[in-house]
């Protein structure tokens, strides 16, 4: 079932509309069955894999015949999830999910999978939290993957500017990129989850926003401007800060995590059908985007927080999938699924 008018990916997994609807007819049936569950699953992955055939569908139309390697990435796209095999839980067993980052159907599993990881490893760091944005002005296409690139340096040497440092205990950064297409410009920006004190809001260390900003602008500013930041000390950065004028200070955000704020940072990369342009126009953004952020780590953790994820053993830029592992499998009572696409819908092949 698609709902081709709703530009958020975020929210639409209870409107989905199951192909399979459980037989609702027992009332004394208070739990939800392993049929319902199934077909609540089911229901899901169809809203996403008709979303993912929209887009490749949108892109083999724009690359055209000129764009081979794309062309080809796109085809993948368009058979990713195209066969299925659920257990009696409905846990996906085997997919042949394509993993790009641009699919909706992999992203949104890649979220729930990040979300869950990122709660994990919270749960295991006493202390509060701050949600932090750094941002940049948006930029052109061309400019994108060198900015990415300073990004990234800028925001390691910021973390290690003294009173920051002393702040902030570690961090998660997530890298976004948003496309603006009345002005065709590209908004990359980093989300950072950062762990600090459970006295910090009211000690010394706080750190106001207007000082973060300010440190921000110096060091980003530096290093577009060709300067090795990494190597200037933090005396350097302050004589910068004093030179800076207020009206060109780059935007940042800063405040006391909610639970909402890691829903909202370990969501996506990118957001296709939140760039808002459809059919062969969402080529060109969507393949600049794709090779921006291609090879990239889009997690980058710092301090406690790396330190616990890699004693819970947690890669947050793992490709894997989201399959059951092998020591889990029940093979009884599995289904598999093929997708119809003249239908749009999952057909059930076995039970
Ligand atoms: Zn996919």
């Amino acid at each position: 079932m698609l709902h081709a008018e709703h530009p958020f990916l975020d929210t639409i997994e209870t409107s989905c509309q199951s192909t399979n609807l459980p037989d609702c007819s027992n009332i004394n049936a208070f739990q939800t069955s392993e049929l319902e569950k199934l077909s609540i699953a089911i229901g899901s992955l169809t809203y996403y894999k008709s979303l993912t055939e929209r887009i490749a569908s949108s892109l083999l139309l724009g690359a055209g015949t000129d764009d081979f390697i794309f062309t080809e990435r796109a085809k993948k796209l368009l058979f990713c999830g195209s066969s299925l095999t659920l257990d009696k839980s409905g846990s996906i067993i085997s997919a042949n999910f394509c993993r790009l980052r641009i699919c909706p159907m992999c992203q949104r599993r890649r979220a729930l999978k990040t979300g869950a990881e990122v709660f994990r490893i919270m749960d295991n760091i006493n202390s509060s939290w701050v949600h932090l944005v750094l941002t940049v002005p948006n930029c052109e296409f061309h400019q994108l993957s060198d900015l990415l690139d300073t990004m990234y340096t800028a925001s390691s040497r910021l973390f290690r500017y003294g009173p920051i440092k002393k702040a902030f205990n570690g961090l998660f950064r997530f890298t976004e990129i948003t496309y603006n297409y009345s002005a065709d410009t590209y908004h990359p920006h980093f989300h950072c989850l950062v762990s600090v004190d459970k006295s910090y809001f009211t000690s010394r260390k706080y750190i106001k926003s207007d000082t973060m900003r300010r440190v921000w602008t110096a060091i980003i500013t530096s290093a577009l401007n060709g300067v090795d930041i990494r190597r200037k000390s933090d005396a350097w950065i302050d004589d910068i800060i004093a030179t800076l004028d207020d009206d060109l200070l780059f935007q940042i955000h800063m405040k006391k995590a909610d639970n909402s704020a890691v829903s909202e940072v370990a969501k996506y990369c990118v957001k296709p059908l939140d760039i808002g342009l459809s059919g062969s126009a969402l080529y060109e953004p969507l393949h600049n985007i794709f090779y921006a952020l291609h090879g990239r780590r889009l997690v980058q953790t710092y301090g406690v927080v790396r330190d616990t994820a890699r004693l819970l053993k947690i890669d947050l830029n793992s490709d894997a999938g989201d399959e059951v592992e092998e020591n889990r499998l029940d093979r009884t009572n599995v289904r598999c699924y093929t997708w119809n696409r003249k239908k749009g819908c999952y057909i059930l092949l076995s039970e």
